[in-house]
């Protein structure tokens, strides 16, 4: 490995970073990882953590996963590459496809068309959705409605139907007939409505006033994430999702569940969908389908949707969209590991235990520290929404969350921040001990404010 002075220096001088200003890693050096094991990173400095970020919301089965590292080692020795286009195929993709099918079957999702990751799912899925309808001869739904604060990704479809100004306006002019209706977000929403489940009727009351504005007939599909995550983790009421997917087959919408984040066990169940007893029509995967260790996803189509592009004999339904590494086989096999961990550990049924510890002792924190406005959290993703008025909800200033962060990392664990909101996704498979740790670390970086 070279030496610490050199990657700091040329991480400044050659990388630019995601969601950064490429300016900004020069004067606010970021933590470089060069190891880690089970639920701990380790730091170019020899500095060891237990990781409450989970990666990026996808190393749920942490770092030592040996059956999935022992799967992609033995793939790039038997076929390391091969495309799933015109004509070829692979075994590992083929049997992966049999696995999801089996895994998403009570999702009422039956087949895969592989991606390389979350945004490539989310823009397949609403190319398929727009599709749909034109072999049904519905060629006039084009538009999208979804949620503000949403996330679906950096492309320009989901730049297009994400809800957050920061990820759209630098790209503008994004996508046309993308329209968006206020998040069921509690703390903090236009209704002045703190009630979840009023609030949720609300918001579902938004979805068809658009939808009677728009004019149904206009509309391809709804997206969203079931629990709002990237925006800062905002789980709606349980009576919401439900209440979506009635409005969306009234309206012959197809409703895309973008679970990028929530499927495979994150929210205490397998789906994010399944989590609120929703049968979504599209579903987007991606981030822990590897666990995290290989790039790529899955867009998941559910019978009745798959049955019109099977059934069509016209030629509209060919599916003219796919990347190059659409069902890499080194990817398949990574995620045929990673999914037969997940259902040997049943990490769903320990993100819901292990989640309510988190989610409690956040609570706990919160009536301690004036600081923590609201605390939110549906199995392991968690988060504290820094304010500095609890009255006016004011949200704290940039340097807060940082240094609170900085002081838990100094403890022994790694946060995330994003805005005013600290934010906890650890793997899955984190004990007891190890969320008492996140939970005293995150008290010694209240402490330091
Ligand atoms: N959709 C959701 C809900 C996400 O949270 C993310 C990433 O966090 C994406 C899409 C984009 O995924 P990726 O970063 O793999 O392109």
């Amino acid at each position: 490995m070279k030496d610490s002075n050199f990657l700091k220096e040329n991480n400044a001088r050659h990388v630019w970073h995601p969601m950064a200003h490429p300016a900004d890693s020069q004067t606010n050096l970021p933590t470089i990882l060069t190891e880690a094991r089970d639920v701990r990173i380790t730091d170019v400095n020899g500095h060891e953590v237990i990781d409450a970020v989970g990666g990026l919301w996808n190393v749920n089965l942490g770092y030592s996963c040996e059956p999935v590292k022992q799967a992609i080692r033995d793939q790039l020795d038997a076929l390391p590459y091969y495309s799933l286009f015109r004509g070829t195929t692979n075994d590992k993709a083929i049997e992966l496809s049999y696995e999801l099918a089996q895994f998403f079957a009570p999702d009422g999702l039956s087949r895969a068309f592989f991606t390389s990751g979350g945004s490539d799912s989310v823009e397949v899925a609403l190319k398929l959705a727009r599709q749909y309808h034109r072999i049904r001869g519905e060629a006039s739904r084009t538009k999208f409605i979804s949620l503000k604060k949403g996330y679906h990704g950096t492309h320009f479809g989901g730049a297009s139907v994400n809800g957050n100004a920061k990820f759209r306006n630098a790209y503008e002019p994004l996508m046309p007939g993308c329209f968006h209706i206020p998040a069921p977000h509690t703390y903090r929403n236009p209704f002045n409505e703190s009630d979840p489940e009023k609030l949720a009727r609300l918001c579902a009351a938004a979805l068809k006033d658009e939808i009677a504005f728009q004019g149904a007939n206009t509309i391809a599909a709804f997206i969203m994430e079931p629990v709002l995550g990237a925006g800062g983790v905002m789980p709606p009421h349980p009576s919401f999702m439900p209440l979506v997917r009635e409005i969306c087959s009234k309206n012959g919408i197809l409703l895309i569940s973008d679970e990028v984040i929530t499927a495979f066990g994150r929210t205490g169940s397998e789906s994010g969908a399944r989590h609120w007893g929703v049968k979504p029509d599209l579903m987007c995967t991606a981030k822990a389908i590897t666990n995290g260790y290989f790039p790529f996803g899955a867009v998941m189509i559910a019978d009745h949707v798959a049955d019109v592009f099977e059934a069509d004999r016209t030629g509209t339904a060919s599916v003219d969209t796919g990347y190059t590494y659409s069902g890499h086989p080194v990817g398949a096999a990574a995620a045929l590991a990673a999914l037969a961990e997940i259902k040997a550990q049943k990490v769903h049924e320990n993100a819901a235990e292990r989640g309510k510890q988190l989610l409690g002792g956040l609570k706990g924190l919160q009536e301690r520290f004036e600081v923590i406005g609201d605390v939110r959290g549906e199995g392991l993703m968690c988060a504290l929404e820094l304010v500095s008025d609890r009255t006016t909800k004011d949200p704290v200033g940039k340097d807060i969350p940082m240094k609170l962060q900085q002081a838990a990392y100094e403890d022994g664990v790694m946060v995330r921040v994003s805005g005013n909101n600290v934010i906890f996704s650890p793997p899955l498979v984190v004990t007891e001990d190890h969320v008492a740790k996140i939970l005293s670390a995150t008290e010694t970086g209240l402490s330091a404010l």
